[in-house]
């Protein structure tokens, strides 16, 4: 069982208490490297969901100035920062990934509440004048009301983050549900919430059975925003059951990246870049390359700078220090990973590194080895599917048009890197990808200073920057004769 200072219950929150389900039920939290059984959390469904929305409602009723909610804000970052090893802990035991990235995605995290409570500075209503009637008009930013925050199990406290603190800092109240893999980060933070003076029902945790939480959240007037990242399954699923209530939805969703290499591309640099882009929480990112494309000058020289790279990472439990990369998420995660490269063997493509695991017994432990693939083609599903794994697969290109053009089909559009010397090139190329996120000569994911989210498929609204606040408020205009 874990232990933490951080973790006094293993529960959900309503109103600033801790909460067992209704039903007594529970459901446990393992850990994904060693199966240990870290926590049995509640499994809530819609009545905790209903009566935490009503506690929200009246939470926001009290209208917290902007002034105490910026202060919020910059103290949760602060004891976010304070405690990151402690966090780190938490999330590396529950996800598997690697101790140094649980650390990393703690600061990231604090990154979106120091950034929110400065930008809540710059907020001031407007005033205009109507010439032709002579009338003043005042235009306000009101909170958007209740949020529903749905969050994945990739980066626990992240996620999270992203969605909680432009809420609060609109005066939204939030009922966040955590994915059902990875409960604890999401408890810990709301200890930290608790210690850093948040009012009681202006974050609550429900923890449990997907369905009735999410159909509570879409169907109960009260909440007025859902924001969500996961999957593009589940986001069309709510962008359909929010359409009768008319709800205003935040739909983060997967990607499909593309990582194309010119052939006057720094190929040390690109390939360090791919690297980092690539193997991060075990390639089970939304932002991961999935697909590489190398120009025909540069593939053999560029491949084998990877291949020296990924043949040298270490596979493991993520609590040992020396592990670079740690297991998949779940055996269904381990099970895809595994189809998408036999699909790719099966029609052509070569395995430069990595082989054939043998499938694990048990829903842990579900290492998967680094592998690097060449020779794919468009009709193999590592190059049309999100393959959210270890996997490196590389196509050859010829000109810019083409390689363009085939990053370009798919139905995601999330994140695309570009690697080229010419930086006129390189704009060109990003005016012309689909994809939200544009890395030039950087495998780098999104920061909170700045807008993040998805084109087509990949959904709609932003996270981050002052677009990402926006997103909680609700403007109003008033005239004034
Ligand atoms: P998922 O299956 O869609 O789950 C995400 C969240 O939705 C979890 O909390 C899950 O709860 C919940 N959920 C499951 N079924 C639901 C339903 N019918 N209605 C409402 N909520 C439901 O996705 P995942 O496998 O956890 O995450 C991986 C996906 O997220 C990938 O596609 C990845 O690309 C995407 N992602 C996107 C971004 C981005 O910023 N665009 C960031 C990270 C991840 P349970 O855990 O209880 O099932």
């Amino acid at each position: 069982m874990i232990e933490s200072t951080l973790l006094p219950e293993h529960l959900g929150l309503i109103n600033g208490k801790w909460m067992p389900a209704n039903s007594g039920q529970i459901f446990p939290v393992i850990n994904p490297s060693t199966g240990e059984h870290l926590a049995d959390v509640p499994r809530m469904g819609a009545a905790e969901t209903a009566a935490s929305i009503d506690v929200a409602s009246a939470a926001m009723q009290s209208q917290v100035p902007l002034e105490t909610r910026a202060q919020w804000l910059m103290r949760i970052s602060e004891v976010l920062l304070e405690q990151k090893e402690e966090l780190g802990r938490i999330i590396t035991l529950e996800h598997g990934k690697p101790l140094k990235e649980g650390i990393v995605e703690v600061e990231y995290a604090a990154g979106f509440f120091s950034f929110f409570s400065k930008q809540l500075g710059e907020f001031k209503d407007q005033k205009a004048l109507e010439k032709i009637r002579n009338a003043s008009w005042e235009v306000h930013l009101r909170p958007a009301g209740v949020v529903g925050s749905i969050t994945p199990w990739n980066f626990p406290l992240a996620m999270m983050a992203k969605k909680l603190a432009p809420a609060i800092g609109a005066g939204c109240a939030v009922v966040a549900k955590p994915a059902s893999m990875t409960p604890l980060s999401a408890i810990a933070f709301c200890e930290v919430a608790r210690k850093v003076g948040v009012s009681d029902g202006m974050i609550n945790l429900v923890i449990g059975s997907a369905a009735p939480i999410a159909e509570t959240l879409c169907q109960h007037p009260a909440v007025r925003l859902i924001s969500f990242t996961g999957s593009t399954e589940v986001g069309k699923q709510l962008a359909t059951s929010t359409a009768p209530y008319v709800k205003r939805l935040a739909l983060e969703l997967g990607g499909n990246a593309p990582f194309i290499v010119f052939e006057d591309a720094n190929l040390e640099s690109a390939a360090d870049a791919l690297m980092a882009n690539k193997f991060r929480g075990a390639g089970q990112t939304c932002v991961c390359t999935n697909r590489v494309y190398a120009h025909t000058g540069i593939i053999e020289p560029f491949v084998e700078l990877v291949a020296q790279r990924v043949s040298k990472l270490r596979v493991g439990d993520g609590m040992d220090p020396e592990t670079d990369i740690g297991p998949l998420i779940d055996r269904a995660g381990f099970d895809k990973v595994a189809d998408h490269v036999s699909d790719a063997l099966s029609h052509g493509a070569k395995r430069l590194v990595g082989d054939d695991p043998a499938r694990p017994s048990e829903n842990w432990g579900c290492f998967y080895p680094p592998t690097l693939l060449m020779g794919v083609k468009p009709e193999m599903k590592v190059c049309r599917e999100e393959t959210f794994g270890p996997v490196v697969a590389v196509s050859q290109f010829d000109d810019d048009a083409g390689v363009l053009e085939a990053a370009n089909s798919t139905e995601y559009g999330l994140a695309a890197y570009v690697f080229t010397n010419d930086l006129a090139r390189a704009q060109q190329c990003a005016a012309a990808l689909t994809f939200g996120h544009v890395g030039l000569n950087s495998g780098s994911g999104p920061t909170p200073e700045a807008p993040f989210g998805g084109m087509k498929q990949s959904g709609y609204g932003r996270e981050g920057g002052l677009e990402g606040l926006l997103e909680f408020f609700e403007p109003q205009t008033v005239v004034c004769a």
